[in-house]
């Protein structure tokens, strides 16, 4: 294993870092607790200047215009990215959009990458992805409610979902639907593109989460898609392959998924950290002077470093083995990432006191919406689940197949 970084990747990882100090930064005066459709028009001009300095689509293949960054090179990206609540976004590498261009990439027909793949890389067009049910447990992804049927040449779609994030001012959902239910579990569902424009594509309501129903981008949506009849050709990859393209996208992207949480949780720790240097509590006698605070500064510290050495580790170990032999790297950051940065959060608000909890710096936003990162992308309890049934098996134990 080697700790260094090719001198090439660190210059890029610099230009990444400038734009988030620079161009970012200075912008959370005027975006931190506005509405999406107020700060849209500021991200745009900044996504004008990425285009111009050659940083547009860290994460795409150069062949697709992107800046064709490795696995592990855009991994340490996202650290950098991070580091502003709308820093993916105007590199044009947010969720659920990235995910979406990937499989559009890897599964899609010449046909839907023109109409949708093509859109989505030069930023013309938004996309979402629709597989929770409220009516189903998402930890539980091959128990689903909505259908698909075939008519002809056109599905039928029917079925209730939630939290279909960035739904609204979305230009198509890729829909997870049971297309043959009688299959193995594994096989019964397809992805397939629905345009939300179709008159069975309905979006109930943005729902509202931690006091917020949001908009536009940063939104979740609950939808009803009723008797939504789309192409048959607007299946993406094979009939009963949605599960397997669903884990596709999921692996890999968890490490980066996970190097966004530790640029998360670098930006609090420098928040916390200058705010103890310079808060008073009596003349020279800063928060800083104070051992809890010590304390807090030091465990951060030590834990945002060892959390970022896992993801490391865990992706090295996907670079040479693959996802599926990485299972409990992935599962373990995946649960103890996301603890890190919370913890990290909320002492940066504490050090901040009343100040912390207002919409006057971005901690609150990253408290508000971050907390999500231990339900999304597998709860933390079913990824505790795994590291212990694989660990287990190393000891003669075998888990019942459930
Ligand atoms: C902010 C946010 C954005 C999201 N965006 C999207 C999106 O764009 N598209 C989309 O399709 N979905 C999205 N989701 C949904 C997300 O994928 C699900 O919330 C997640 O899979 C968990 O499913 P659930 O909410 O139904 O919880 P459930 O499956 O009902 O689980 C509830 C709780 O039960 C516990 N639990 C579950 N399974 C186990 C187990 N095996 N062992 C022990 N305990 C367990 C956990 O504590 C879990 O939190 C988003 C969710 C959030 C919060």
């Amino acid at each position: 294993m080697d700790f260094s970084i090719p001198d090439a990747t660190q210059a890029l990882l610099d230009r990444f870092r400038a734009f988030i100090d620079e161009e970012m930064k200075p912008l959370e005066e005027q975006t931190v607790g506005k509405s999406f459709s107020e700060v849209l028009p500021l991200l745009e001009e900044k996504r004008s200047k990425t285009k111009e300095l050659g940083l547009w689509l860290p994460q795409i293949p150069k062949q697709f215009g992107g800046v064709g960054l490795g696995f592990m090179e855009y991994a340490l990206a996202c650290e950098q990215l991070a580091r502003s609540p709308y820093g993916n976004f105007v590199f044009n590498a947010q969720a659920p959009d990235a995910g979406n261009m990937e499989i559009l990439m890897e599964f899609g027909t010449d046909e839907q990458k023109e109409r949708w793949l093509q859109p989505l890389l030069d930023g013309r067009i938004r996309s979402c992805f629709s597989m929770t049910e409220p009516n189903r447990p998402g930890s539980n992804p091959v128990w689903m409610e909505t259908t698909a049927t075939l008519d002809g040449d056109e599905y039928v779609i029917n079925g209730h979902k939630w939290f279909t994030s960035a739904a609204d001012g979305a230009a198509f959902a890729v829909v997870m639907v049971v297309t043959d239910p009688e299959a193995p579990p594994h096989k019964r569902a397809s992805q397939i593109i629905v345009p939300t424009d179709n008159p069975g594509f309905n979006l109930i309501r943005n729902i509202s989460c931690m006091g917020h129903a949001g908009e536009g981008w940063g939104s979740h949506s609950e939808i009803r898609y009723e008797n939504c009849r789309v192409p048959a050709k607007n299946l993406l990859g094979e009939e009963g392959a949605g599960f397997a393209i669903a884990q596709s996208r999921l692996g890999p992207g968890r490490i980066h998924h996970c190097m966004r949480w530790i640029g998360i949780s670098e930006r609090c720790f420098e928040m916390m950290c200058q705010r103890a240097a310079t808060r008073e509590l009596s003349p020279e006698e800063p928060l800083a002077s104070r051992q809890t605070v010590q304390n807090w500064i030091a465990e951060c510290r030590a834990e945002i470093d060892a959390a970022r050495l896992m993801v490391l580790h865990a992706g090295w170990k996907v670079d040479k083995v693959g996802a599926k032999h990485a299972r409990v790297e992935i599962s373990s950051i995946k649960f103890f990432v996301a603890e890190v940065m919370m913890k990290v959060i909320d002492r940066a608000i504490q050090v901040h006191g009343a100040l912390g909890i207002t919409d006057d710096t971005v901690l609150a936003t990253y408290y508000r919406h971050e907390r999500a990162a231990r339900i999304y992308d597998g709860p933390d309890e079913v990824h505790r689940n795994v590291v212990a049934r694989q660990v287990l098996k190393g000891y003669g134990y075998t888990p019942k197949a459930r």
